[in-house]
């Protein structure tokens, strides 16, 4: 049996909080767990710890993902069981499916498992499972936060301050309350329902969703929300719009040129769904151009992001409205926690031969299992 785990670094972080579950250092808690379940013989190595030689049962914990000679595309080629989290992700294209001849089982410690060629994962029989709702709070919570941070144009006030600089003016110019405007969110499952729910007490002018899924009555009307069906004519609704839907074939590079075109001009957009939802330049160039106020996330197109990615620095023409972090809205410590068990539990299944949890399985015995990527 060979596991394979694809974490971020945590380094000194992951050494002085062992809460940091996501990390190489510490693993998932997976180590002490299979060691508990009887697996003697597991080594674990990660480009910290190199060992020479391998024994029949193991689990690789590394970072190493990128290119031919990292550890990711190395012990693929054998592994049974890949296990790799959205923050940093090991992309699984078919082609490295296709040579990993082992390969049954792909756990992503968190949800959104867009990083895997899910459509060669049913051409080769992997199974795809993600731990369903165990970071949906913590996202929903972070889009809240970015939202008011950019309609209240919070992140370049606390800069002035860090300057050392006080002129009120350059800040209330382009500060506004959130009472009173109406936020649409793209995708109204976990998240985006959640992100309606905590909403509700803001006053906003109305709740928007735009989703082929429909909510049901009572769900729509706890909210207060009004689902639109046309997509430009929900974004030209909008004074701030939120994205929550998962990355497929049917959302990669959904909002560009075009659509951007068609928003309010100088609304808000909060992407801490997937990076390739949007497309790069489009949004740099609104930002610019006024087009958009502000925009905010903590996913991009390639993770880790190249240090000269646009959306690092891109502002609005008063030289605010970026809200960008690094992704970690679904990786905060109570997220880790959850996610870390989930995975514990998707495993636990797999070996003992159980049925999985219906919610968490996306590609089962070669065929779609979920309807959230996608209408087909
Ligand atoms: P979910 O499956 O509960 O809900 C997704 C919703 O999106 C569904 O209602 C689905 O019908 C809808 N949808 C799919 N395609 C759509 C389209 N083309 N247009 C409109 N709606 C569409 O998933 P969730 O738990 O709410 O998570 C959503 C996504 O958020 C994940 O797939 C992942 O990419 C992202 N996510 C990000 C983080 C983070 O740390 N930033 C953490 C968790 C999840």
């Amino acid at each position: 049996m060979k596991v394979l785990a694809i974490l971020y670094t945590g380094a000194r972080a992951a050494v002085q909080e062992p809460r940091l579950l996501g990390t190489v250092e510490n693993k998932l808690g997976l180590e002490k767990w299979l060691a508990s379940r009887g697996h003697e013989l597991i080594g674990t190595f990660n480009v910290l710890l190199p060992i020479l030689s391998m024994p029949d049962e193991w689990l690789l914990v590394s970072s190493d993902k990128e290119g031919p000679n990292s550890d990711f595309q190395k012990h693929l080629v054998d592994a049974e069981v890949l296990i790799t989290t959205p923050f940093h992700p090991g992309y699984l294209t078919r082609d490295l499916m296709e040579k990993a001849k082992n390969l049954r089982l792909c756990v992503t410690a968190g949800v959104g498992s867009d990083h895997i060629d899910l459509n060669a994962a049913i051409d080769n029989k992997v199974q795809v499972l993600e731990v369903t709702g165990s970071n949906v709070t913590s996202v929903a919570e972070h889009v809240v936060m970015d939202i008011l941070a950019l309609v209240r144009n919070f992140i370049p006030a606390h800069e002035m301050i860090e300057r050392g600089d006080w002129q009120v003016s350059d800040i209330a110019r382009n500060a506004f309350d959130l009472e009173g405007k109406v936020v649409g969110t793209i995708g109204a499952g976990r998240i985006g329902y959640r992100v309606l729910q905590r909403l509700l007490p803001f006053d906003c002018k109305e709740l928007l969703y735009y989703d082929y899924a429909t909510l049901p009555k009572e769900a729509e009307q706890a909210v207060k929300a009004r689902r639109v069906e046309d997509i430009e004519e929900f974004v030209s609704e909008c004074d701030v719009v939120t994205v929550n839907a998962p990355l497929h074939e049917g959302t990669r590079g959904l909002i560009n040129e075009k659509l951007l075109s068609k928003f309010k001009p100088g609304a808000w957009l909060v992407n801490t769904a997937r990076g390739a939802i949007c497309d790069q330049d489009a949004v740099a160039s609104a930002l610019k151009s006024g087009q958009l106020r502000g925009y905010a996330g903590d996913v991009w197109n390639v993770q880790p992001a190249p240090a000269d990615h646009p959306w690092r620095t891109m502002k609005n023409p008063l030289g605010g409205g970026n809200g960008m972090t690094p992704h970690y809205s679904g990786t905060t410590i109570d997220a880790q926690a959850r996610y870390a068990a989930g995975t514990k539990s998707i495993l636990e299944n797999y070996f003992d031969g159980k049925e999985q949890e219906p919610a968490n399985v996306i590609v089962g015995d070669g065929a779609w299992a979920t309807k959230a990527y996608g209408q087909r």
